[in-house]
């Protein structure tokens, strides 16, 4: 599947009641050849009307981890792994129930095969949950960590949170000059 086949598949989607509601689908933001890809739950309601993961609050520890440890923009990915905002009746947030998760995992998938990232960063239980269901390709290094919006409830989880990007650092400085190596050899 193309970039272009993956997003007009995505915008056309109705399997969920989700496509009913939803006022935009989010796909991703960053580099489509990236070291690391970051992997959320589902989008927000920020999220939802810009059409873009992980610009509410969440978001915003997200990006501050990924600045503090100095990953350059070409070098991540961020998405979700479903494509579409699940609220209930009264339009609050709700977790994706597997049925939907199921019905997104061949974006998931696609998503993940276009990106071939060397490292999958997977936020939360529900993203972890949707990787190891799903018949994504192995990527070389898989990290479970918490999810950011935890962090905002729970403010010691911050401590955890930059503890599990400490170890990314550590990881990424030791892959980065293999990885550059390749993305050179695309060109
Ligand atoms: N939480 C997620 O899991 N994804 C987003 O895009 C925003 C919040």
């Amino acid at each position: 599947m193309s970039w272009d086949n993956l997003r007009s598949s995505v915008k056309l989607c109705d399997k969920c009641e989700m496509a009913a509601t939803r006022k935009n689908v989010v796909i991703g933001r960053g580099s489509s050849v990236p070291l690391v890809v970051f992997v959320g739950e589902a989008p927000g309601e920020e999220e939802d009307k810009k059409g873009m993961p992980f610009i509410g609050r969440a978001g915003q520890v997200l990006d501050a981890e990924i600045k503090r440890i100095g990953l350059s923009y070409n070098e991540y990915y961020i998405m979700n792994a479903c494509k579409c905002r699940p609220i209930t009746k009264e339009f609050k947030n709700r977790k994706p129930t597997e049925p939907e998760m199921n019905n997104c995992e061949p974006f998931f998938v696609a998503q993940l095969r276009l990106l071939r990232p060397h490292i999958a960063v997977l936020l939360g239980q529900s993203a972890r949950d949707a990787f190891y269901a799903s018949s994504a390709d192995t990527i070389p290094v898989c990290l479970s960590f918490i999810h950011p919006a935890f962090t905002l409830y729970k403010p010691k989880m911050y401590l955890v949170f930059r503890e599990q990007f400490n170890k990314l650092q550590r990881i990424v400085e030791g892959l980065r000059g293999e990885w550059k190596n390749k993305e050179n050899s695309l060109f």
